[in-house]
């Protein structure tokens, strides 16, 4: 069983006496760790990695779009958390550390959350760091792949969307083909390009399961699968991806997604609560303009779910 605070929200009463105590139980507190019902968007993308703005601008974006909390989660790199913690400070938006790990499982790359971690943790650093090793190579076997079909100089082209060449990606390749009329969006890019069995695909080696929830936890944080309806996992891999985390130390899931159509976020919250796994929320935001969901603009988690901002209380960096 997840443990909880004494005063924690749910399994809640469906009586009209409960409902009345918690209509008026109104939180004293801007923010309030015991309410499922939080704008919090844990899971976005700055110019560190693959997303379009500055940690600041996503912060002043955020703050206006009415999150209460906030975490950053470049891919692989943690060099945005410092600039992400001091503008959320000065706007008086609680934050927690974030992070996106790209795994290899039963030969699908599967994205794991790192929340409320210490960002300088020397393991963690030296694991995102050789997660990031190998990018780079892997990119010129992309454009080596793409100029096969026809589409050259994709490298180079991709490389002007990069913030940091350690992280190139197939976002950046995406921006790159938008940007010369290839296709007419990212989501195009993502089904006619860099994805198995479309050109520009390099099928890539990234950490273990267990070494990215190892390397979370050893940092003080807590693991959170990401996204998990965008794998096309059978039933018995999605079983053993759940499984295995959770046998790793793995804590939470991601249930209200911009990834995650809404029959999603019924099936994950009840994957959530068969796993006694706690559940996120976040828009995976990357841009205006590429991204269909916008910071903190996603409907709330179910309140049969237990948040994971509750279990991270202590991490939360308040203004
Ligand atoms: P990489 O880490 O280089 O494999 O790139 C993965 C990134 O590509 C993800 O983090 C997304 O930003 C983007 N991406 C992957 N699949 C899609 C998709 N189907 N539609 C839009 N973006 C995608
Ligand atoms: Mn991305
Ligand atoms: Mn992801
Ligand atoms: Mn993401």
């Amino acid at each position: 069983m997840v443990s909880r605070s004494a005063m924690a929200v749910g399994p809640r009463g469906t009586g009209v006496g409960a409902l009345l105590a918690r209509a008026a139980r109104k939180p004293a507190l801007p923010y309030n760790p015991r309410v499922n019902y939080l704008n919090a968007d844990l899971h976005c993308h700055s110019a560190v990695s693959d997303g379009t703005l500055a940690p600041e601008v996503l912060a002043a974006r955020a703050h206006a779009n009415a999150v209460e909390l906030w975490a950053l989660t470049d891919h692989d790199e943690v060099g945005g958390q410092q600039r992400a913690m001091d503008a959320a400070r000065a706007l008086g938006l609680p934050y927690l550390t974030g992070t996106e790990i790209s795994v290899s499982f039963a030969g699908t790359t599967v994205h794991i959350v790192g929340l409320g971690f210490d960002p300088a943790d020397a393991a963690l650093l030296a694991g995102l760091e050789a997660t990031r090793g190998g990018r780079r190579l892997r990119a010129q076997d992309m454009a080596d792949d793409l100029a096969r079909v026809g589409i050259k100089g994709a490298f180079e082209g991709a490389l002007q969307y990069v913030g940091n060449p350690e992280l190139i990606s197939r976002t950046h390749f995406a921006r790159h083909l938008v940007e010369t009329g290839v296709c007419h969006d990212t989501h195009e890019v993502f089904r006619k390009f860099l994805v198995e069995g479309k050109p520009g695909f390099v099928p890539h080696r990234w950490a273990s399961l267990g070494d990215a929830v190892r390397w979370i936890t050893g940092a003080g944080g807590i693991a959170v699968i990401a996204h998990p309806g965008r794998y096309k996992f059978t039933p018995t891999e999605e079983y053993a991806l759940f499984s295995e985390f959770k046998a790793h130390g793995g804590r939470g899931v991601e249930v209200v997604t911009g990834s995650h159509h809404a029959a999603d976020y019924v099936k994950y919250a009840d994957m959530a609560l068969e796993f006694e796994l706690l559940a996120s929320r976040g828009s995976d935001f990357h841009g205006p303009g590429e991204s269909y969901t916008d910071l903190g603009k996603l409907p709330m988690l179910s309140g049969r779910l237990s948040p994971v901002w509750e279990a991270l209380d202590d991490k939360i960096r308040r203004p």
